[in-house]
């Protein structure tokens, strides 16, 4: 009972809404894969999900909470029969993950991945997929610090984008479904070109990471992020620095290795720009603070009325607390 012609905008909200692939294999059982997981079952988009990981031990965790309906132990056991398969592993493993599925591919299947790093992924995912194979290319851009099978939850996505990278020559109507089911599980989704997406997500994402990691490091070698003050005080600011840095350090260390051009580039932009603030500081030139200041809050109002954060005092903090208690 599949759905046909898969109206993206026609799917989401209608409901009981229909099952969009027969059988899904998430390759990697982290907090995307146990999201996607949640997500699908909860309306019944994937006839069987069918899910591995690289260590017993995760694969145990995913049985233990009935994450999938079969949990394999290697993904070429995941991978047959799939119509979807979605490469969830850290960027820097995709290409062998790809090179073990290539031969146990179901004719015809789709082979997305989640990874948020895209020419690195599609030049080591592509040469080992066989003909017949769509190869659509994924990344949500939604997530949280904590990582493993189970961090996931099923409103991950929900109002979050998420961007699709087909090649030119990607079946249309293979495109289509993989969309209708990022609606389905509540994303948004847009199309575009890969080196694009590296360089969009070197400045949105990829460099604040690093910024993060460094700020929290700079804490650390100063041996204050220990001492009472520094925990204590961190309201303002310190404290969004040390969740982000909190992040998957194996995930972060193959997007860096990965997305290197592009960090790389802003990141010169970003010292540029340090030097020159750093220098009006110096040079006690008030005015051009002031203004670079308010065009950086003019973006943050911009991101608010995009409905991708809440303008809530504290990051909305406090009310989320409330609902919680
Ligand atoms: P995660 O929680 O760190 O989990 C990674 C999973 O991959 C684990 O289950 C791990 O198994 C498995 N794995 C690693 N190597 C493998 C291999 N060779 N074969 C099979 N499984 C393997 O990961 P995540 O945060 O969901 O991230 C997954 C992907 O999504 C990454 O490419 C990341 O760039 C992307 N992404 C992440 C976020 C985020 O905020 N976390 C957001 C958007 C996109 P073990 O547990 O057994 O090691």
């Amino acid at each position: 009972m599949r759905a046909r012609g898969w109206g993206a905008r026609g799917l989401q909200g209608r409901a009981g809404v229909s099952r969009i692939y027969d059988r899904v294999a998430l390759i990697g059982l982290g907090l995307i894969a146990s999201s996607m997981a949640h997500a699908m079952r909860e309306k019944g988009l994937a006839g069987e999900i069918i899910g591995t990981a690289r260590s017993p031990e995760t694969r145990g965790v995913a049985e233990e909470i009935a994450l999938c309906d079969r949990v394999t132990e290697s993904a070429a056991e995941a991978v047959e029969g799939a119509d979807l398969v979605v490469l969830a592993t850290p960027v820097g493993v995709m290409g062998d993950v790809a090179r073990e599925i290539g031969p146990h591919l179901a004719p015809g299947s789709t082979v997305t991945d989640v990874g948020s790093v895209k020419r690195s992924v599609v030049d080591a995912v592509s040469p080992h997929l066989p003909d017949g194979i769509h190869f659509i290319p994924g990344h949500p851009l939604a997530g949280t610090e904590h990582s493993g099978p189970r961090a996931g939850f099923a409103g991950l996505f929900l109002n979050r984008w998420c961007i699709l990278l087909p090649p030119e020559s990607a079946d249309p109507a293979a495109v289509e479904r993989l969309k209708a089911l990022w609606h389905a599980m509540g994303a948004n989704v847009d199309v575009m070109e890969p080196d694009h997406h590296d360089l969009v997500l070197a400045v949105t994402s990829h460099a604040p990471h690093l910024i993060a990691y460094t700020m929290v490091g700079v804490a650390d070698d100063l041996r204050r992020v220990t001492d009472s003050e520094v925990i204590k005080y961190s309201a303002a600011g310190f404290r969004d620095f040390t969740r982000i840095a909190a992040s998957d350090p194996t995930m972060w260390r193959d997007v860096f290795l990965m997305n290197k051009d592009a960090t790389l580039e802003i990141l010169g932009r970003f010292t540029e720009e340090l030097f020159a603030l750093q220098r009006a500081i110096r040079t006690g030139d008030g005015a051009r603070l002031h203004d670079y200041f308010t065009r950086t809050r003019a973006i943050r109002r911009g991101i608010i009325e995009a409905g991708q954060d809440t303008a809530a005092p504290d990051f909305g903090r406090a009310a989320a607390a409330k609902e919680e208690s």
